[in-house]
C-alpha cells in the first residue's frame, strides 16, 4: 500500500492504522472538490485519544453523556470508586479534544514528587515513565489535574500537608483540580491524606459530587492481615488502633 508522508499530516501518518478499511491505511480522508482538505480518519483519532488519555482511561466504558463534561474548568471533590468514575473521566476528556492537557495522579505520586530530593522517581499514570522532581513540577502545568486519593497505604505525617500544598498550587495558578476519593476509604479522620485543614479547603473551594458505587466489592486490603511480627514494632496505641480497624473492616466486609 502506498504511504504518502507530508508535513501537514505528520500526526495522522504516525497514527494511522495500516489495516484500516476506511482510509486504506492513509490515516486521513481527503475532502473537498479536488481533495484539497484532509481530515483525520477515525483510526487516527482513536490512536490520538488513546495516547492522550492513557490506556486505563481510554479503555473505560464509553458513555453517551456525562455531567462531568461541562465541569472541566471547575474544581471538584468527587466521592466515587475509580471504576465508576473512569467512564465519566473518559467522556469529559474526549469532550475537550486531543490537545487538552490533563494529568492523572494520586496521593502517592504527589508524596514521591515532594520527596524527590531523595531522587525518587514517580511514574506518570497511564503514560511512559516521567520523573517529577518537585510537587510543583507534578501539579502546576496541566489544564486539569485529577488526583486519586487512597493510594498511599501507610501513615505519613507529611502527606496531608503535601496534598493541601498541591491543591493550593493549582488554585493559585487558577487551574481546576478534580480530587477523587473512594467510598471504601472516605476522606475523614483516619484517611492517610486527611487533615482538618485539607477537609475544610476541599469543602470550601471544591464542588462536591458523588457517584454511587455500582458494586460493593472488596478492596485489595480486606484480604490482608497484619502479621504478628509487624505489630511487635508498633507502639501499643498504634497496635490497638489497627486491631480496631481490622475488626471494623471484618464487620463491614461482604466477603
Ligand atoms: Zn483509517
Amino acid at each position: 500500500m502506498a504511504r504518502i508522508k507530508t508535513a501537514r499530516t505528520a500526526g495522522a501518518e504516525e497514527a494511522r492504522d495500516s489495516d484500516c478499511t476506511i482510509c486504506d491505511g492513509a490515516g486521513y480522508l481527503a475532502m473537498g472538490e479536488s481533495n484539497e482538505y484532509k481530515r483525520p480518519c477515525v483510526c487516527t483519532l482513536r490512536y490520538l485519544y488513546k495516547r492522550a488519555l492513557g490506556d486505563e482511561v481510554y479503555n473505560a466504558e464509553p458513555l453517551d453523556d456525562s455531567p462531568f463534561a461541562a465541569l472541566t474548568d471547575s474544581s471538584l471533590f468527587i466521592k466515587a470508586n475509580r471504576r465508576d468514575f473512569l467512564p465519566h473521566l473518559r467522556h469529559a476528556l474526549i469532550s475537550r479534544g486531543t490537545q487538552f492537557f490533563h494529568r492523572v495522579t494520586n496521593d502517592s505520586q504527589m508524596l514521591s514528587a515532594w520527596l524527590s530530593k531523595d531522587k525518587e522517581t514517580s511514574k506518570e499514570e497511564g503514560s511512559t515513565k516521567v520523573t517529577f522532581t518537585s510537587l510543583i513540577d507534578l501539579v502546576e502545568d496541566p489544564q486539569l489535574l485529577i488526583v486519586f486519593l487512597g493510594v498511599v497505604s501507610y501513615k505519613n505525617r507529611a502527606l496531608p500537608g503535601v496534598l493541601l500544598e498541591g491543591l493550593r498550587i493549582r488554585r493559585f495558578a487558577g487551574k481546576p483540580t478534580w480530587v477523587v476519593t473512594s467510598h471504601k476509604r472516605p476522606f475523614v479522620d483516619g484517611h492517610f491524606a486527611w487533615s482538618p485543614e485539607s477537609e475544610e479547603y476541599l469543602l470550601e473551594n471544591f464542588q462536591q459530587h458523588t457517584i454511587k458505587a455500582s458494586r460493593n466489592d472488596k478492596t485489595l486490603y480486606e484480604g490482608v492481615t497484619v502479621v504478628q511480627g509487624d505489630e511487635a514494632d508498633l507502639d501499643e496505641k498504634e497496635a490497638a488502633k489497627r486491631k480496631t480497624m481490622r475488626a471494623k473492616r471484618a464487620a463491614n466486609s461482604i466477603l
